[in-house]
């Protein structure tokens, strides 16, 4: 797979004068929910608003996510507030429902990175796809994983693609829920300048009070944008309360990290 200018144009489209920003709850719980988050993130730097409807959760037992309907929430949330709309897919199904509800980005999921199968049936299903598509680090750390995930979706012609860095699984015991081992997306982005790359310091950090200090570490090593997780209620949060912010804080975090840049 050749790098070229091409895949970063789909970046260079939206115009943007800031890092792109993608946040919003891990999971879309109510249709209340969506819209009150939505309308919270409509007048900042957020373009697109997340939320996950399909959960992979390591262990059974636990909330798996709304489902199909969450999608209908999306809708609407976009129809009102005008923001573009991104989710998670994990297999087939999931694309052709995403697509059918106009879903503007899609993200394969660490969880899914890992597999092959997986990664070429999602591909299959988004042959020639004009959504932007982003691939997550794969939950271990294995650079060729995540590159074999980029180069299956880009031989199913997909143009508008770019790569999340979610930090990787550890047996032991650190700080970070997900170690970011940094060098491991400084060699991706060695070889594909042109892929635009995006942190998720909510997965990497598993704490919000952490996330301001590793979004600052992935502008000063030049990525693309940042995905935040971001709840109205975050301590009530269904799925990964420890490391949502409110919206508040969310504008906050951005205001803080340009006053950084433009000071040194
Ligand atoms: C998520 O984005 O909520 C999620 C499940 O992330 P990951 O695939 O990085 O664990
Ligand atoms: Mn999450």
């Amino acid at each position: 797979m050749e790098n070229s200018p091409q895949m970063r144009k789909w970046l260079d489209d939206l115009g943007l004068s800031h890092p792109l920003v993608i946040a919003g709850p891990c999971s879309a719980e109510t249709e209340a929910q969506v819209l009150e988050i939505a309308h919270a993130l409509k007048d900042t730097d957020v373009t697109y608003l997340r939320a996950g409807i399909w959960k992979p959760r390591t262990r059974p037992g636990m909330f798996e996510g709304v489902g199909a309907i969450g999608l209908k929430w999306m809708q609407r949330a976009k129809e009102e507030t005008g923001l573009l709309i991104a989710t998670e897919v994990a297999n087939k199904d999931h694309v052709k429902l995403a697509l059918d509800h106009d879903v503007d980005l899609l993200w394969i999921g660490a969880r899914s990175t890992v597999s092959p199968f997986i990664v070429q049936e999602i591909a299959d299903a988004l042959e020639g796809t004009d959504k932007v598509v982003l691939v997550k680090n794969p939950v271990n750390p294995d650079l060729s994983l995540w590159l074999g995930g980029i180069e299956r979706l880009h031989a199913s012609n997909i143009k508008k693609l770019g790569v999340i860095h979610r930090g990787f699984s550890t047996y032991e015991k650190t700080k970070y829920r997900n170690i970011p081992e940094w060098q491991l997306a400084i060699e991706l982005q060695n070889k594909f300048p042109d892929l635009p790359l995006i942190c998720d310091p909510s997965h990497i950090t598993g704490k919000r009070d952490m996330i301001f200090d590793v979004s600052q570490t992935a502008l000063d090593l030049n990525y693309d944008g940042l995905i935040i997780e971001t709840h109205c209620n975050p301590e009530e949060a269904w799925s990964d309360a420890a490391q949502q912010v409110t919206p508040k804080s969310l504008v906050q975090i951005m205001k803080d990290l340009r006053i950084r840049k433009e000071t040194t």
